[in-house]
């Protein structure tokens, strides 16, 4: 690596099936930028040590995927966005170890580009999931000022703690009442581990949504889910989980090499020849 050669990477456990390698490295090609983007595999005992010595190992920052996220938040100085959701997927130097939580903005600007103006007059909003990922959507709905997010989650528990967490607009509700909840609801998301390859099949009607409702879907393996194939046959617009990877990435290669990327049509016929070829293995791995 040369002086003027910044470089980046991905710290999971495993993380040899993480799509970010292809993204980032795709971008520094693209632009010509003399940067390098690598995978760590770093076992959680390891994570804290690895993290305080990222300078030393060359690094100016990172990603970082299952099952680091909190511990990412710990040993770092997380904003806003990353203690609001308790969990941090990017980490950058500046005089000290910072971390944010880049998931927010890559579900808006996904629904952004998949559904212009998919937030105007939008009052209630159903999220399926009360994990990481449910978390991080919850919050990106608040932040666009959405009045009403119905949260069904299976436990009931996890669920309450989102109202906890980020206050009255968060309305938990049993996960067998997640298709009673759809009627007036304007956009759906997914964030469940339902419908990935090697999971269970996410059993909603999306028949009982409105015929101007959105539907978004976190699962990018396989590359068209089960609901999205559903929301499509009923001529709803959709945003795939692979549009919210692309997006979830931009703001670290802006970070760590100073250009703010483009999500193109090309990276993402690269990503869908990728997991076109993928057998599912590790399935879901930022
Ligand atoms: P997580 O923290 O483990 O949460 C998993 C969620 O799925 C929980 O709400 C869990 O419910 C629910 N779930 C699992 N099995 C279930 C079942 N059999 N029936 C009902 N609910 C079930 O995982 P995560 O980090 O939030 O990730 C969730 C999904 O989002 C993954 O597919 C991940 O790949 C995807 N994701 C995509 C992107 C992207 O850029 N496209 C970014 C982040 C995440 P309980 O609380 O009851 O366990």
């Amino acid at each position: 690596m040369t002086a003027s050669t910044r470089a980046a990477c991905i710290i999971g456990w495993p993380v040899e099936h993480s799509r970010s390698p292809l993204i980032h490295n795709y971008w520094l090609k693209t632009y010509r930028i003399p940067g390098e983007y690598r995978s760590e595999a770093v076992p959680p005992d390891q994570f804290r040590a690895f993290v305080q010595s990222l300078a030393d190992r060359g690094y100016v920052g990172a990603n970082v995927t299952v099952p680091h996220k909190e511990a990412a938040l710990a040993w770092s100085q997380p904003d806003d966005r990353a203690r609001a959701i308790g969990a941090a997927n990017t980490l950058w130097l500046d005089g000290v170890l910072r971390s944010t939580n880049t998931d927010v903005e890559g579900f808006l600007d996904n629904l952004d580009a998949c559904a212009p103006g998919w937030d105007r007059g939008l009052s209630k909003a159903v999220v399926l999931g009360a994990g990481g990922a449910g978390r991080a959507v919850v919050y990106a709905l608040l932040e666009r000022g959405i009045d009403r997010i119905v949260v069904a989650n299976r436990t009931v528990r996890r669920g309450e703690g989102l109202r906890e967490r980020f206050g009255a607009r968060v309305h938990p509700v049993p996960w067998d009442e997640r298709n009673a909840v759809l009627a007036d609801a304007a956009l759906l998301v997914n964030t469940t581990t339902l419908g990935m390859a090697g999971q269970p099949d996410l059993d909603v009607e999306v028949g009982h949504l409105p015929s101007h409702a959105i539907v978004a879907d976190l699962v990018y393996v396989p590359l068209v889910t089960p609901l999205m194939l559903a929301a499509k046959s009923r001529e709803l617009r959709v945003a795939d989980g692979l549009g919210m990877l692309m997006h979830q990435a931009v703001r670290g290669f802006l970070l760590w090499f100073g250009k703010k990327p483009e999500v193109t049509a090309e990276l993402r016929a690269l990503l869908e020849a990728d997991l076109g070829t993928s057998t599912g293995q590790g399935a879901g791995i930022t």
